[in-house]
């Protein structure tokens, strides 16, 4: 019988593997992944959705893996706190600090031994929604952004000019500040903490074991919240099925690269093509010294050639005679929000919920913006002496008129847009390129593609009702 195996020598610790598994047969355990065997259905979707191919079928994988280890141990200590934050990304630091300013008790576990790192992202946001969320400090900001180019398949490109729209961060930098500025709130922060297990009692969450470096910890808290990213398996202990279809999510590979010159500098490039990026897009994005971040995301259900290597050819097009400094890789939810994600004393928030904006796969304010509101959310609950599903479930509400409620069309447009060819592509670009953008309406675009794919007019219907403003500037 055929067994997917690790290939550890070349696996990236990027946690897709774990996000698409049905059976919860694997998970990340520090640089590594390890495959419960006893569990595995051998459906493959592990395979399919390895943007470095590490995940490989091998009929003589003989190696079997204990279990996950029994949390009531002897030795196990005691620990007590209001909330508990599972994971140390921006969702996890923006939950602790909220929470820790309503004067309630918060830890934030974090498995790696260090915040932020590895950094797994291309590092673009928009500026003004960020501002919204912390003060912008140079010290974890690599680049200024103005403005965006969406290259076709035939090299052609559509720029959008917006002086400040958007940076690029340093995330390692900045997740480390996120988690300073939860610090200085009053949150205890754990690092090289894993969570292991849930503690539950009659269906309520009431805590956690966790893992450190020291021991086990059973650690009771009024309020769990799940921000684990894309590797989540913490909302499965709770009973909520979080797998990815392969089909929804976007498989990446990215590298830091130096020798570019300045010609991408100031601009998010964005590259559309089926032979570039099938069912996704690569990007540059300039980090300023030279460098940038240059990647490729391809829909998780594309088996025929990896992240990697649609990477490598992107590369020796449009950026030969650059060096690569750094390699990422990872994968991003793009199927949209999960709509059950609280339980008495339990919240999942950010790419753990799949709240990953469904056009460009981004999920750092997303992620932000969700930990803020729960930690508000958890905050009140503990005050109230109410942290039951019904009291939580103003999270998922707030969550959703101000964000949640965009998606449903913006996965409209990501569909429509996957579904154009790349003659479709090429057209509309020549057609945006002929006339002043700020003048061009949504339905000028949606006659254009029309014209050369009648049938996409079921999909294209929903673009209408957005804005093109909304698009350029998300
Ligand atoms: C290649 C790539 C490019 C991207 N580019 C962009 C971009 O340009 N812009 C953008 O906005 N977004 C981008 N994203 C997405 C972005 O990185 C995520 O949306 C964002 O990091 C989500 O934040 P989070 O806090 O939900 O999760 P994360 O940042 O993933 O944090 C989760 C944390 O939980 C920890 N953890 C997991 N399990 C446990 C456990 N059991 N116990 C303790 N700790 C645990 C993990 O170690 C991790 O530190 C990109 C993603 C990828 C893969
Ligand atoms: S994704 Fe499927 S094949 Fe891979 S470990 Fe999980 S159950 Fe097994
Ligand atoms: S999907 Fe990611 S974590 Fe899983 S084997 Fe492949 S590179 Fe490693």
């Amino acid at each position: 019988m055929n067994h997917p195996v690790v290939d550890r020598e070349i696996c990236g610790y990027c946690g897709a593997c774990v996000s698409v598994c049905p059976d919860n047969a694997i998970e990340l355990v520090d640089l590594h992944v390890r495959r419960d065997e006893s569990r595995c259905t051998l459906c493959l979707a592990c395979v399919e959705v390895c943007p470095l191919g590490a995940m490989k079928l091998n009929a003589e994988s003989g190696t079997s893996h204990a279990r996950r280890a029994e949390y009531q141990a002897p030795d196990i200590k005691q620990k007590r706190c209001d909330v508990l934050v599972i994971g140390g990304g921006p969702g996890g630091s923006l939950a602790a600090k909220t929470a820790a300013e309503q004067n309630v008790d918060v830890l934030m576990v974090e498995k790696r031994q260090e915040i932020g790192s590895p950094v797994r992202c291309a590092e673009a946001v928009s500026a003004r929604p960020l501002a919204e969320l912390i003060e912008p400090d140079p010290k974890w900001v690599s680049a200024e952004i103005n403005g965006g180019r969406i290259y076709v398949p035939d090299g052609n490109f559509v720029e959008v000019e917006n002086p400040g729209v958007g940076l690029v961060l340093d995330r390692k930098a900045f997740d480390r500040e996120l988690a300073n500025q939860a610090a200085q709130s009053g949150a205890e922060i754990w690092i090289k903490a894993r969570a292991i297990d849930l503690i539950k009692n009659n269906g309520s969450i009431e805590g956690a074991i966790i893992r450190r470096w020291d021991g086990d910890y059973r650690v009771q808290a009024k309020v769990v919240i799940a921000a684990d990213g894309i590797e989540s398996q913490v909302g499965k202990w709770a009973g909520i099925d979080t797998t990815c279809e392969t089909s929804g999510v976007d498989t990446c590979a990215q590298y830091l690269m130096t020798g570019l010159g300045d010609k991408f500098d100031g601009f998010c490039h964005f590259y559309l093509g089926h032979e570039i990026a099938p069912r996704g897009y690569a990007w540059i994005f300039p980090k300023g010294n030279d460098c940038a971040n240059v990647g490729v995301g391809i829909g998780g259900h594309v088996t025929h050639e990896t992240a990697i290597e649609y990477l490598d050819r992107f590369v020796e097009k449009e950026a030969p005679n650059s060096s690569v400094l750094g390699m990422v890789v990872g994968c991003v939810p793009a199927s949209g929000e999960l709509s059950d994600i609280v339980r008495d004393g339990f919240m999942i928030i950010g790419d753990a919920a799949h709240q990953n904006d469904p056009v460009s796969g981004g999920g750092i304010l997303n992620s932000m913006i969700a930990g803020q509101i729960a930690g508000e959310v958890a905050g009140q609950a503990i005050r109230n002496g109410d942290v039951s599903r019904k009291s939580l479930e103003e999270y998922p509400k707030r969550w959703h008129k101000q964000i949640g409620r965009t998606f449903r069309p913006l996965r409209k447009i990501r569909e429509g847009v996957l579904g154009f060819s790349d003659e479709t592509l090429n057209d509309i670009c020549r057609m945006l390129t002929q006339k002043d953008l700020k003048k061009l309406s949504m339905l000028d675009i949606f006659w254009g593609a029309l014209k050369r794919e009648p049938r996409l007019l079921l999909q294209l219907r929903h673009l209408i009702k957005l804005g093109w403003a909304q698009l350029i500037d998300p």
